[in-house]
């Protein structure tokens, strides 16, 4: 078998131009606020790109960096400053932060009405609950992809390898939503080839290069590789090692061009939301 390509670029292109168009016909800019501290090179490439396509959704946005040494209350300050500014519908701060800031006062310091990454405890506990409230840009593109490329869920065994805050708990949550029989695993799963072998939808998050080998793979399987991984020799690799994979899988995401695209497209997707709900052009979450 040789697996369809799930072309995240294609179909992320299409949802940013779905949203360019749902901006244009509003009578204001939605406004994204984007915090960057320090200078990780690949945090500064994100933002970058988050920029870029913002701006070409015709969403107002304000990248707002501050240097490695900026304090917890200096970053709490701005933080507080872009809660109560109007113009400002959507916040984020790019992760990781460098170490002396605490990530987490940081998360719970955004307005849940602003958290456009979906992390805030309010949010999470919304999708948790299965109520409606802003989703994780990944995990969301995740399931965007998969009802773009027609794969039912419901009823499906589906694996999610990985179980961190921003990728694996959120997927989980939405994929058990969707109805899937699901199951996590992790770094301590027994016999985890085994676990892999048993999912007719495996999603891959665990920033381990190719570690999920093609013999790993159910014949007929749907892989969705969220991993993206940079080699010694310069390229980028997901966690799945794409050529076996394809060999057996029915349909992959490609290591560039899958799931990240997707990332952005929700993105701009939780912005424009936020901003209507904020203008109570779209009910609140509950
Ligand atoms: P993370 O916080 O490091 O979490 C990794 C998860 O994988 C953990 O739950 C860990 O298990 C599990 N894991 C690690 N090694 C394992 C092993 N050998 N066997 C089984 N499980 C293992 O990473 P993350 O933030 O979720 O990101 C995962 C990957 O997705 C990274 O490559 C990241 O760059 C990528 N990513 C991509 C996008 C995108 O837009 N494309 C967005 C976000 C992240 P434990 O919990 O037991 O430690």
């Amino acid at each position: 078998m040789t697996a369809r390509i799930i072309d995240g670029k294609a179909i992320a292109a299409a949802m940013r131009a779905s949203l360019a168009e749902r901006v244009a016909a509003l009578a204001f800019s939605p406004g994204l606020a984007v915090v960057l501290v320090g200078d990780d090179p690949a945090s500064a490439v994100y933002v970058r790109s988050k920029d870029r396509a913002a701006q070409a959704a015709g969403i107002a946005v304000r990248t707002i960096r501050l240097p490695a040494d900026t304090s917890e209350e200096e970053l709490l300050t701005r933080i507080a400053r872009l809660n109560a500014d109007p113009a400002v519908d959507a916040i984020l701060v790019q992760l990781p932060l460098p170490g002396h800031i605490a990530t987490q006062a940081v998360i719970e310091a955004i307005d849940p009405d602003k958290d456009v990454d979906g992390f805030h405890p309010l949010n999470v506990g919304r999708l948790a609950t299965g109520h409606p409230g802003l989703v994780p840009c990944t995990p969301l593109g995740v399931m965007k992809l998969l009802a773009a490329s027609g794969v039912v869920l419901e009823g499906a065994r589906v694996l999610v390898l990985g179980r961190s805050t921003i990728v694996g708990r959120p997927m989980a949550a939405l994929l058990l939503a969707a109805n899937t029989t699901l199951t996590i695993a992790h770094s301590r799963t027994r016999d985890l080839a085994a676990e892999c072998r048993r999912a007719e939808v495996l999603v891959a998050a665990t920033g381990r290069a190719e570690m999920v080998r093609g013999d790993w793979i159910a014949p007929g399987a749907v892989v969705i590789d969220v991993g993206v991984n940079r080699l010694a020799d310069g390229r980028l690799v997901g966690d799945v090692a794409f050529a076996e994979a394809c060999e057996v899988a029915a349909a992959i995401t490609p290591v560039p061009g899958g799931v990240g695209p997707m990332t952005i497209a929700c993105l701009l997707k939780n912005t424009v939301e936020a901003a209507m709900m904020q203008r109570g052009l779209l009910a609140k979450a509950a």
